[in-house]
């Protein structure tokens, strides 16, 4: 029997990068997978891909911008598998640049995705989990939420909040069975990332030495929403290289 065997999961952003893989590694341990994003033909993709090893999955398209289109998210995925025993809010954008030429437009959209939407999905997914008596919730923030860089104000800024609501989400959902955690990575190479030619030199001075892969990520997360990891409630888990530690 596998590890998530009869439980449901639902992984925001798994069109691409670390959501993918990491709806991959779920449907792998047995979970029902429902995967949302806006890109429908990579969505069928990951959906595709996973029946292909006799795994169950869904596509839900999402455009993910604050409290309705999470709370909508959240209804469907319900519809469709009865209800949400693991949680990954992993879509994120990360924009960087200097704090001066951030307009509004850029940080509405930056705090919609990475800290609106995982919130309102947490809103109507916790009281469920707690209601049942059990649920994981896996957030992905990065490890530029832990120290201050030139050009990630904006983005360092909204995972830091989601940091934050891992533990104040502990405090208030994890004696009633809701584990709460989150995984912060290090430079990883996904779609998203591709074009960022930084990558390679930022990850040179983390004792790796070299960018993570997607399903290393992954396998963190998975780790976090498993039984496993019972005793572990309102960690922050730095998949990073060290680059934190030292
Ligand atoms: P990616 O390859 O760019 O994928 C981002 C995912 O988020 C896609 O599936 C995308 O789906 C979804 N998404 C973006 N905007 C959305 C929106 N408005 N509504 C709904 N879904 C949306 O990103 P990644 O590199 O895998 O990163 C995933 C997470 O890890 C992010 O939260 C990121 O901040 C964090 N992270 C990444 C790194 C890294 O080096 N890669 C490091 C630290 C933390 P569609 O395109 O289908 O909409």
């Amino acid at each position: 029997m596998s590890e998530l065997s009869g439980l449901s999961a639902l992984v925001t952003g798994g069109t691409s990068g670390i959501g993918r893989a990491t709806a991959l590694t779920l449907a792998r341990r047995g979970a029902r997978v429902a995967l949302s994003g806006r890109d429908e033909q990579r969505g069928e993709q990951v959906v595709a891909e996973i029946e292909a090893f006799g795994g169950t999955a869904v596509f839900i398209p999402a455009d993910l911008r604050g409290e309705a289109s999470a709370r909508a998210l959240a209804r469907d995925t319900v519809a469709r598998f009865g209800q949400v025993d693991v949680l990954v809010n992993n879509a994120g954008i990360y924009p960087s640049g200097p704090t001066e030429q951030m307009t509004e437009a850029d940080f509405d959209a930056v705090y919609a995705i990475n800290v609106k939407a995982p919130f309102f999905l947490v809103a109507e997914l916790a009281p469920q989990m707690a209601a049942r008596g059990h649920g994981a919730i896996v957030n992905v923030t990065t490890m530029a939420a832990e120290f201050g860089v030139a050009g990630t104000s904006l983005y360092g800024s909204s995972k830091a909040a989601v940091v934050l609501l891992t533990k104040a989400w502990t405090a208030e959902y994890g004696s009633r069975g809701v584990r709460v955690n989150a995984v912060s990575p290090g430079p990883t190479r996904t779609e998203g990332t591709a074009a960022y030619n930084g990558l390679d030199e930022l990850a040179a001075s983390t004792p790796a030495g070299r960018p993570g892969t997607p399903e290393e990520i992954a396998e963190a997360i998975a780790f976090l929403a498993e039984g496993r990891a019972d005793f572990v409630y309102g960690a922050i888990l730095p998949v990073d290289g060290g680059r934190t530690a030292v």
